[in-house]
């Protein structure tokens, strides 16, 4: 049944196509149940899109929001196919965590690193490479389950980074940045939407990334604003 979800999540996704979130429902254990997708896109050029002057004067608000998480869930790193070493990728998605729970002032966000005994009974929140038959990059996907008083609370995470483009650490210009991409997708798991691309082209949670790009290894201001929002 996971898996099935699972399939018509990307599915759906390839069809829409870019951005999100987008919303799906569904019963898990006979209970309501919601996931949302984020898809991060990968850009062409630097500043692909021409920034809106008008936007961009009416001091926008360069973040937005979905739901915090009550109580930090613990993660593990699955999959068999790496293009950066496992071990680094741990590292790197610990390092981009650390990036937004320093910004909120607080270190309860995301929860630790498990990888389980041998990989069994690793945790249900999970980061992997795998082969995506769409051109996206990555994929956040936030599952959550439906309160008694009708609202929805995350309780477990999934990010998958796509094994059909590069990806680089050492900030070389023909491959994607891994960290840069996690701080990226980490904002998703933490709450974070896309703000408005035109208005808002320098930030951590603008939804494409170029080859070479190294400034979302740091969060910029309205980033910040938006943790500080959520937490
Ligand atoms: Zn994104």
């Amino acid at each position: 049944m996971k898996q099935f979800v699972f399939a018509l999540i990307l599915a759906a996704a390839s069809v829409a196509h870019a951005g999100g979130p987008y919303v799906f429902d569904y019963r898990e254990n006979g209970r309501p149940a919601r996931v949302e997708v984020f898809i991060t896109d990968v850009t062409e050029e630097p500043l692909a899109q021409t920034p809106d002057l008008e936007a961009l004067e009416a001091t926008p608000v360069c973040y937005k929001l979905a739901a915090a998480w009550k109580r930090p869930v613990d993660w593990a790193v699955k999959g068999t196919e790496f293009p950066v070493a496992k071990n680094t990728v741990i590292g790197l998605m610990t390092q981009a965590m650390n990036i937004w729970e320093s910004a909120a002032g607080t270190r309860r966000i995301f929860g630790e690193n498990d990888q389980g005994i041998l990989g069994f009974r690793a945790p249900e929140s999970y980061a992997q490479f795998a082969h995506m038959s769409n051109p996206f990059l990555a994929v956040t996907m936030r599952h959550s389950r439906q309160k008694p008083n009708g609202t929805y609370e995350p309780t477990r995470w999934t990010i998958l980074y796509s094994l059909d483009h590069p990806w680089a650490t050492d900030g070389r210009a023909d491959a994607y940045d891994f960290l840069s991409v996690a701080a990226h997708e980490t904002g998703h798991v933490a709450g974070l939407g896309h703000p408005d691309p035109s208005a808002c082209p320098d930030e951590t949670m603008y939804p494409g990334i170029f080859k070479g790009e190294l400034k979302k290894r740091t969060l910029h201001t309205g980033d910040i604003a938006g943790i500080n929002a959520l937490y």
